[in-house]
Parts: structure tokens; sequence; C-alpha cells
């Protein structure tokens, strides 16, 4: 399976969801059948060819990284 990667809604881009791996914030999040995982983009870059084979959705926000003006650094 090949998941789809889509830079539209994405409402997961809060402060309290976090990495799943070092804790900091999550920019990006893995949709699974049986649940999903969040990464922020460091571990997100590190997983990316996995998630994409695995996952059946990736919602990529990293481009939100150090733009103040969106959701993604504001509460
Ligand atoms: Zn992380």
């Amino acid at each position: 399976m090949t998941a789809t990667t889509v830079q539209q809604e994405r409402t997961f881009l809060t402060h309290a969801n976090r990495c799943d791996t070092c804790g900091a914030q999550a920019f990006i999040r893995a949709l699974f059948v049986n649940g999903e995982l969040m990464f922020c983009g460091h571990h997100g870059r590190l997983m990316t060819i996995p998630l994409q084979q695995q996952a059946i959705l990736v919602e990529d926000g990293t481009d939100l990284i150090n733009t103040p003006s969106t959701n993604a650094n504001s509460d």
C-alpha cells in the first residue's frame, strides 16, 4: 500500500499534538488502519519512506515550521 501525502486541512497541527518519538510539536501525522502516529519534522523525515509504504494517509505540515502567522505556532 502506498500512502497519499496531503497538505490541506492539517487540523492536527496544534501544540497539544506531540511527536510520538521525542515529544516535540508534531508536524507530520500518519494514519493507519488501527490508529495514528505523529512526528516532529525531524523524526517525520527519518520515517518518510516507511510511513508512505505502510500508512493509509500521511499529512505533512512541515512547511509551516517557523511560520509565526499560522495555526502551527499559535494557541
Ligand atoms: Zn520527534
